[in-house]
């Protein structure tokens, strides 16, 4: 039996919409047989997901999704094999939990001013104990029938440079690396090419991360073609990162995006889990 790695996907403790466990049977039923749980900030999807992973015998990596700002941009660093227990990250998940309230309050008063009520009201119901995330306000919209999609809540309304999009400090990206590691955590580049980074960007994004202390790249993620794993795989090489693979699932009505879906990373890639292994 192939080996299948899936060490990105999202539960109900952030923007996921099934709980920890249910990802991790979901995970289990399509053949993954080494999963992370990185939900966005939060740590706190993890025992549940680890017990269950023990139920079936699956191997489970403690994950994140560190939300992280570098030159007035947000990327994404996924930790992996993490200690949610080291304080500085605990903490750093307990001020994300706040930084993501406010934020909350401020996107929905933004779209108080396009007259549109109860959005506040509304994703703090659905998140729960869970980080409020730009899902979650994406699915209000759409129950609201003001959008058609999640993506079109995204492109008319949550995303960079439109009505209710709010810029937000999250933690600095040399921190945000060096408390997974410090952690005893592998820090990687989550989706490298969502970022719509110039060539001279990437490199000096992958020159910092590294020097902070950032081992991997997601060379494949859900819904990537061949072109775009030899592009990241190129940079993996080029930096001497190893390469990752996750689905980033969210929600098993994505069809497009299924746990344990993924290509197999390009042989002359040092795959990231032989960090951790
Ligand atoms: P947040 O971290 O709260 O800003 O929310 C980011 C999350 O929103 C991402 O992890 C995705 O799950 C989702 N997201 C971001 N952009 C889009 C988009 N264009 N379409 C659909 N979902 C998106
Ligand atoms: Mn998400
Ligand atoms: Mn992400
Ligand atoms: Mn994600």
């Amino acid at each position: 039996m192939a080996e299948i790695y899936d060490l990105h996907c999202h539960s109900t403790a952030s923007d996921g919409a099934l709980a920890p466990g249910e990802v991790v049977r979901r995970a289990y039923e399509h053949g993954v047989t080494s999963l992370a749980l990185t939900d966005h900030d939060t740590t706190a999807g993890l025992a549940e997901a680890q017990h269950s992973a023990w139920v079936t015998g699956m191997k489970f990596i403690p994950g994140i999704e560190l939300s992280a700002n570098w030159s007035g941009q947000c990327f994404h660093i996924v930790g992996l094999g993490i200690n949610p227990a080291y304080p500085p990250l605990a903490q750093a998940t307990r001020n994300l939990q706040n930084t993501r309230l406010e934020r909350a309050e401020k996107i929905a008063l933004k779209l108080e001013k396009k007259r549109i009520s109860g959005a506040l009201e509304a994703v703090t119901k659905a998140a729960g104990d869970g980080m409020i995330t730009r899902t979650h306000f994406a699915d209000f919209l759409l129950a609201q029938n003001l959008v058609a999609s999640q993506q079109e809540a995204f492109d008319r309304f949550l995303a960079k440079g439109k009505p209710a999009y709010v810029a937000t400090s999250w933690v600095e990206l040399e921190l945000a690396v060096s408390w997974i590691t410090q952690s005893g955590g592998v820090a990687v580049l989550a989706h490298p090419l969502r970022y719509n980074l110039s060539a001279n960007v990437m490199k000096r994004l992958l020159t910092v991360f590294k020097e902070a202390g950032g081992k991997g790249i997601e060379v494949v993620t859900g819904r990537c073609n061949a072109d775009e794993i030899q592009r990241v795989a190129n940079f993996a090489v080029r930096f001497e990162l190893a390469g990752s693979t996750g689905s980033d699932f969210h929600n098993p009505d994505n069809q497009w995006v299924e746990l344990g879906r993924l290509a197999p990373l390009p042989k002359n890639i040092t795959p990231v889990w032989e960090l951790f292994e």
